[in-house]
């Protein structure tokens, strides 16, 4: 038998973030994160919530409702959408269960992209570079900007697929 073709670094550790993502039990979204600093992995994480407390599969998802501005056929429209806040998100567990002085200069990779709060804690982590899969439209210009300003990378895998056999929730929007 041969060796199957050897995969990139990237997938490699986007691959790892989709095995962390699938321990959250939010119905709503499952998220995975790992901390790299040069090929070497550093740490791992995933929404949930605090340890101790009853966690979305237990308790139900703890939703609030916002109103959101989407552009439909180049209008603005106010939607109002429901959000999960029961969770710790995997960025910030991240940065929980992570030193500082393994962060500086590190790469994280992250199932989605991170949302505002993350981005404004990654920005003031140590980190040098995000690189996720799926989009978060939402908050992706601000964070996009964010990161510009603070002179971090931000990169989406586009070319990446979910290894079959790793079961994760489509996110819901
Ligand atoms: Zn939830
Ligand atoms: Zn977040």
């Amino acid at each position: 038998m041969s060796v199957p073709p050897r995969k990139d670094w990237d997938t490699y550790f986007m691959d790892i973030a989709y095995m962390a993502s699938t321990r959250s039990r939010c119905g709503r979204r499952q998220v995975g994160a790992v901390l790299v600093l040069g090929k070497k992995l550093l740490g791992t994480a995933y929404n949930g919530a605090p340890t101790g407390v009853e966690d979305c599969s237990e308790a139900g998802c703890m939703l609030v409702e916002e109103y959101e501005i989407v552009q439909r056929d180049s209008k603005e429209e106010m939607v109002k959408k429901q959000r999960c806040i029961r969770t710790i998100h995997a960025e910030q567990n991240l940065l929980l269960f992570t030193d500082r002085s393994d962060r500086e200069g590190a790469t994280v990779y992250v199932t989605d992209q991170p949302c505002w709060t993350c981005a404004n804690m990654l920005a003031n982590s140590g980190v040098r570079e995000i690189v996720y899969h799926r989009g978060y439209p939402k908050d992706s210009d601000k964070v996009i900007k964010l990161m510009e300003q603070c002179g971090i990378a931000i990169r989406r895998l586009e070319d990446y697929a979910i290894p079959t056999g790793i079961q994760t929730l489509e996110p819901q929007r």
